[in-house]
This record gives C-alpha cells, sequence and structure tokens, in this order.
C-alpha cells in the first residue's frame, strides 16, 4: 500500500492565513529584519524570499545587506542597533557568515527576545526545559507536519537521524515534548537501518541524497525528509527505480532529492513528506510566526 502523502504547501498555506488573522488581531505590522553580509548565492535567495514573504503577510519585511568585507565589530554594532530599535520584532543572519565573523558572537549578541531563528542559547535552553521559547523554524514546521497527519505522537517512538544544531537537537526536544519516545541517531551510530526500523516516526536531517532506503523504515511509519540535495546526472543509476525523479533529471540535467528515498519508502510508511513540498515551504511560514510570536510576547 502506498503512504499518504503530507502537503507541506498546503499546511504551509494554513499557518500563513493563521499568522495574517494574528497580525491583523495585533493592530501593527510586526518587524522583520534579514541581514546578509557578503555575496553567497543562496543566501541572497533565502534572504530575498524571506523578507518578500514577510511584506506579502502584511509584516514590514526589511533586508539589510552588507558587503563581505565588513569587520565583526560592525556587525555587531548594527546588531546592536536592531536590538533597541522598538520597530523591530524579529531579527535573523543570514550563515554563513564571511570568515572574519564569528557567527557564534553574532547569534548571541541578538536579543533572545528578536532572535526568531531560535539559536540563541537562552532560547535553546528554554525549549529544553520545556518553557515558552522561540523555536528554530524547520523542527518546528516538522511537528505541524506530524500533527497534519491526525496521529498522535505520545507515546510513539520517533526516531531522529541527524543531530545538527539548527535542525536534528530541536527536533528531538520537541518530539520529547509531546512525549514521544526519542532516540537521536548519527554518524557514529551502529547499525543506523536497525535502529532507523524502530522508529513509529522517522525524521530524516542527514543531508546525503536517498540515503534512507526501505530498510530504514518501519511498515507503517510516519516519514519526515528534512534533506534537500541537488544532484545531477551522477545519479541517473541510482534514481532508475524512480520514475519521476529520473524524468525530472533527463529533462533538467540535475534533480532536488531528499534524504529519503522516496520511491522505496512510500511503499513502507503510512505517511510521507515529498521533497520538494514536504518539510521546505514550512521554514518560511515558521519563520513567519516566530516574528508574530516575538511581536505578541514583546507587547504582552
Ligand atoms: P548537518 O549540520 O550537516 O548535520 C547532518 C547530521 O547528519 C549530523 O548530525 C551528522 O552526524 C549526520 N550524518 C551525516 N552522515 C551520516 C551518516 N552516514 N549516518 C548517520 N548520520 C549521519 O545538516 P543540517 O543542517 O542538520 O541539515 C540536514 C539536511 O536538511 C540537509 O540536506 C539540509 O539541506 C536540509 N535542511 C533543510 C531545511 C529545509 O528548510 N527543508 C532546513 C535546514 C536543513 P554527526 O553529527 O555525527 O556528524
Amino acid at each position: 500500500m502506498s503512504a499518504r502523502i503530507i502537503d507541506g504547501k498546503a499546511v504551509a498555506q494554513q499557518i500563513e492565513a493563521e499568522v495574517a488573522a494574528a497580525i491583523a488581531g495585533l493592530g501593527r505590522r510586526p518587524g522583520l529584519v534579514a541581514v546578509r553580509v557578503g555575496n553567497d548565492a543562496a543566501s541572497e535567495i533565502y534572504v530575498r524570499n524571506k523578507a518578500k514573504k514577510a511584506r506579502e503577510l502584511g509584516l514590514t519585511g526589511t533586508e539589510l545587506v552588507f558587503p563581505d568585507t565588513m569587520s565583526e565589530a560592525e556587525l555587531l554594532a548594527e546588531v546592536d542597533r536592531l536590538n533597541r530599535d522598538d520597530s523591530v520584532d524579529g531579527i535573523l543572519v543570514q550563515l554563513p557568515l564571511p570568515r572574519q565573523i564569528d557567527a557564534r558572537k553574532v547569534i548571541d549578541a541578538i536579543s533572545p527576545a528578536k532572535d526568531v531563528d531560535g539559536f540563541h542559547p537562552i532560547n535553546v535552553g528554554m525549549l529544553h526545559l520545556g518553557r515558552p521559547a522561540l523555536v528554530p523554524c524547520t523542527p518546528a514546521g516538522v511537528m505541524r507536519l506530524i500533527e497534519s497527519t491526525g496521529e498522535a505522537i505520545e507515546g510513539k517512538h520517533a526516531v531522529v537521524i541527524g543531530r545538527s544544531d539548527i535542525v536534528g537537537k530541536p527536533m528531538a526536544a520537541l518530539l520529547l515534548q509531546k512525549n514521544a519516545t526519542v532516540t537521536i541517531c548519527h554518524s557514529r551510530t551502529r547499525n543506523l537501518p536497525e535502529v532507523a526500523k524502530q522508529g513509529d516516526i522517522l525524521v530524516a536531517a542527514v543531508g546525503r541524497p536517498i540515503f534512507v532506503t526501505g530498510d530504514f523504515v518501519k511498515p507503517g511509519a510516519i516519514v519526515i525528509d528534512v534533506g534537500m540535495n541537488r544532484v545531477g546526472p551522477e545519479f541517473a543509476a541510482q534514481l532508475a527505480h524512480d520514475a519521476e525523479k529520473s524524468r525530472l533529471l533527463a529533462k533538467n540535467e540535475s534533480v532536488l532529492l531528499g534524504d529519503v528515498d522516496y520511491a522505496r519508502a512510500r511503499e513502507i510508511a503510512s505517511w510521507i513528506t515529498p521533497v520538494p513540498g514536504g518539510v521546505g515551504p514550512m521554514t518560511i511560514a515558521m519563520l513567519m510566526q516566530n516574528t508574530v510570536t516575538a511581536a505578541q510576547r514583546r507587547r504582552a
């Protein structure tokens, strides 16, 4: 039997509608400032899209761009200015930063009340204590996707593959908060497919295309694929079993793959997220929601 698809675009639209309604209730436009330093092509697109979506939903979305020669002291001064600007509710500094700037110092300098990426140590600590926090957007979005299935999380065994600060670790904390029994796997985990196969919920955040094969998936599991990997013709043989991805690869010379072998996993799982159209659309939607939450809490 084929798994049901979790439609990330539809769930993201629902969150965007909630955000727009919350802004109407707030009586003022929450302000999001996205800071970019240098000319990283991917960062340019991410930051532009975040600011654009903010404006679409009724926030003020400002993009601040600085040259890659900017010093650490100059960026810290800019963050300080934004911290003190009352019209700014959310600050995000797009990573990676140029070599001369220590990203950790910059994240630590953002006011925790305006840290809409949820990367500040205060927010990380609050999340792990189960106290109200600004939560990293991608794992927060994954929780909404799992909840959209209507399946209970409590008591289920959730296996998270990946332990990064921005996805794996906060993902595990959020699942634990909802009373799942959580296992975190990483590059030193032994017998990974066997461990993963115990998961009633399996979240893959590895950064390796179609790494999670059918052998990792428990029959009936909910499978969430966080991975986003663009690959070229060198992947043709490995995609031979996936008619749709093979067609896209032949047509475009590259194709976006998740960490999960979707064609195989969907024959085993009960629910599954596609790539693209699963976790991807959720991240920006949750950023908007975090900004509104920050605005509400700062005014409370
Ligand atoms: P990351 O910082 O590189 O972390 C990858 C994790 O996977 C690490 O914990 C690593 O283990 C683990 N890992 C690597 N190889 C492994 C292996 N062979 N077996 C088991 N575990 C292994 O990546 P990330 O930032 O968490 O991102 C993960 C993926 O999600 C990427 O594809 C990224 O593009 C995607 N992503 C998507 C969104 C979105 O909006 N959809 C947002 C963020 C990230 P160690 O800790 O032991 O090294």
